[in-house]
């Protein structure tokens, strides 16, 4: 009933009157007046007027469930949308829902998490309540091999997201981060279950720091927000539901060739690294080279002295020869 009132009342963007929620919902004006005091309970503003009605006036700056499906714009992402104050993992959890037999798409959403994860086992500061953890869950029909590249699509669509919120330029540090003036405001983790030949599931964590005052001192170096890079602070559902909007361009594109050779030409253009010296932490064999852009598999291409070398994403960081870009 809520999520319903609010979708309404986002909707009309004016008046709507009790009667007509009513008439809308079947319900008494008891009951309309109840949901509307539970919003006004969790922050939103309701203007009611006699004889116009309700307005939503201000929404607050929440991830509740009913906050993120009123606001939907999507076609096929978050058709399922599952909340939680407090979780371990975005990631852990999508994983296990895709095990209990839930759709491609669902969403998982979280205000704080516990232990949330980096790649190769690192880990991602995950404070409550100013920053966004969410994971998309998918059960594509795509050769296990091209399932990285999804990273990187992602990637797209956090950049993408936030230069059309803020109007700054956010740009990609190959193969996951997207960074704001050389420090990094999203890490994005892909995980996989497959057979040699079959994807069973995919999840995609995306962690984005949005209203951070700061960071702790070991990654203050490197960290940043949206407020700390702009000073002002924006609304974390608007931006969600502008990530997945992009994705799902983005994800389209991928679908027809599955691979990146549509999507290589914009990857390159906000690429961070492109046509720096990179230092490449392969723990086999780190060496030095110039970015070059990114193959329709994903790969760096990186030029040595001697040779042109493709990198891929997975197990290996880039560096700038200076720093964190
Ligand atoms: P790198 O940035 O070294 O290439 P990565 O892409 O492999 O790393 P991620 O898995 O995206 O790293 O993120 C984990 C790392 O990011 C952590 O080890 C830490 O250095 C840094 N980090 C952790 N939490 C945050 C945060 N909230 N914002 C920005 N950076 C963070």
């Amino acid at each position: 009933m809520r999520t319903e009132l609010l979708t309404v009342l986002r909707e009309a963007g004016d008046y709507v009157s009790g009667q007509d929620l009513c008439e809308k919902f079947g319900v008494s004006r008891t009951a309309i007046w109840k949901g509307i005091n539970q919003l006004k309970e969790a922050g939103y503003e309701i203007e009611a007027v006699q004889n116009k009605g309700y307005k939503l006036v201000s929404v607050p700056d929440s991830l509740s469930e009913e906050e993120l499906k009123s606001i939907r714009r999507t076609e096929w992402v978050g058709e399922e949308i599952f909340y939680f104050p407090v979780i371990d993992s975005t990631n852990t959890k999508a994983k296990q829902l895709a095990e209990e037999g839930y759709p491609g798409g669902t969403l998982v959403v979280a205000e704080q998490q516990d232990a949330g994860k980096g790649r190769r086992g690192r880990s991602w500061e995950s404070p409550r309540g100013m920053s966004i953890y969410m994971t998309l869950m998918l059960k594509p029909e795509i050769d296990p091999n091209n399932a990285s590249m999804l990273t990187l699509v992602a990637a797209l669509a956090v950049s993408a997201a936030v230069r059309k919120l803020t109007g700054r330029p956010a740009g990609i540090k190959w193969p996951n981060d997207i960074v704001m003036n050389g420090k990094k405001i999203c890490g994005i983790l892909t995980e996989m279950s497959a057979q040699f030949d079959y994807v069973n599931h995919i999840v995609i964590g995306i962690g984005i720091n949005v209203n951070n005052e700061s960071f702790p001192e070991e990654i203050a170096q490197m960290a940043t927000s949206l407020y700390l890079e702009t000073g002002e602070r924006y609304n974390r559902a608007a931006l969600m539901e502008e990530v997945w909007e992009q994705f799902e361009h983005y994800y389209a594109a991928f679908l027809k060739t599955e691979d990146l050779s549509g999507l290589v030409k914009e990857y390159n253009a906000h690429l961070v690294n492109m046509h720096q010296i990179v230092s490449v932490l392969d723990p086999k064999e780190p060496f030095e080279g110039k970015a070059m852009g990114i193959t329709p598999r994903g790969e760096l291409i990186v030029d040595t002295w001697e040779s042109r070398k493709l990198v891929s994403a997975g197990e290996v960081s880039v560096r700038g020869i200076y720093g964190y870009v």
